[in-house]
């Protein structure tokens, strides 16, 4: 399933307290973040998760599946959060189902996990 929506504020790879979407382009689905801190930063540790072999991140699972590869990963912004933490989590939620980035047709668990 291929989702559609706006992004509508501006990103940099400096740009803080931000939600990201990181895309299989193999399958299209779908995981989200959120981090107080740089959106590269935050994106580039679930890149550098691929080649560390931990079963319990989701985002290794995934682009380490059968037919898949760190070619298939592609990440932006999607929102900048003007609040605190509990705010952009809340935030972050809404997104996560609104997107459908839970297990099956995401990369998420369902209980959830970085
Ligand atoms: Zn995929």
């Amino acid at each position: 399933m291929i989702y559609t929506f706006n992004v509508t504020d501006h990103f940099s790879c400096t740009t803080s307290n931000n939600i990201y979407y990181i895309q299989c382009s193999n399958c299209n689905q779908l995981y989200i973040g959120e981090n107080d801190h740089c959106l590269g930063d935050g994106i580039r540790d679930h890149l550098n998760e691929i080649p560390k072999k931990d079963l319990s991140k989701p985002v290794f699972r995934h682009f380490n599946s059968y037919n898949h590869s760190v070619s298939n990963f592609v990440a932006f912004g999607v929102s900048v959060i003007n609040g605190g933490n509990d705010y952009r989590k809340t935030e972050e939620m809404g997104f996560i189902h609104a997107l459908g980035a839970l297990n099956p047709h995401g990369i998420m668990n369902v209980s959830r996990s970085i």
